[in-house]
């Protein structure tokens, strides 16, 4: 794991309750709700119910009933949200290179639109 967990960041505080989110999925694995600054016409971010920092510890240490309701989450919210036909992308930042901002495990569901080239240089 490349950092503890912090039970202070922001997505385990929208898990307890604490601070709003505007909500599109929940289930026994993970919920999902609109990013706040959105990229894309539909950019949802799907976050496990439990405390992962990042891709690498959930990928290392998550078991394999809570990847596959995770993986089955992310599928559904894409369906949920209508974009299937036209496609949609998913992506997951970890560590410093990757960005992550948010040290709780998220995917991000993005379409709505054409997204472009995979990795803008910015
Ligand atoms: P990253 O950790 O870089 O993968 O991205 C974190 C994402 O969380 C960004 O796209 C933010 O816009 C989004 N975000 C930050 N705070 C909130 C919040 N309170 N509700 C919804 N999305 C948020």
């Amino acid at each position: 794991m490349f950092m503890e967990y912090d039970n202070n960041n922001i997505f385990a505080k929208i898990l307890r309750g604490e601070i709003p989110c505007d909500k599109v999925f929940e289930n026994d694995y993970a919920i999902a709700f609109k990013d706040i600054h959105p990229q894309a016409p539909e950019h949802l971010l799907v976050i496990p119910r439990r405390a992962y920092v990042s891709f690498e510890d959930f990928s290392n240490n998550a078991n394999d009933e809570e990847i596959s309701g995770f993986i089955r989450a992310v599928g559904q919210v894409a369906r949920d949200a209508g974009i299937v036909g036209t496609g949609y992308r998913i992506l997951s930042n970890h560590g410093n290179d990757g960005r992550q901002e948010i040290p709780h495990f998220h995917v991000h569901v993005l379409g709505g639109h054409d997204l472009g080239g995979m990795i803008p240089r910015n």
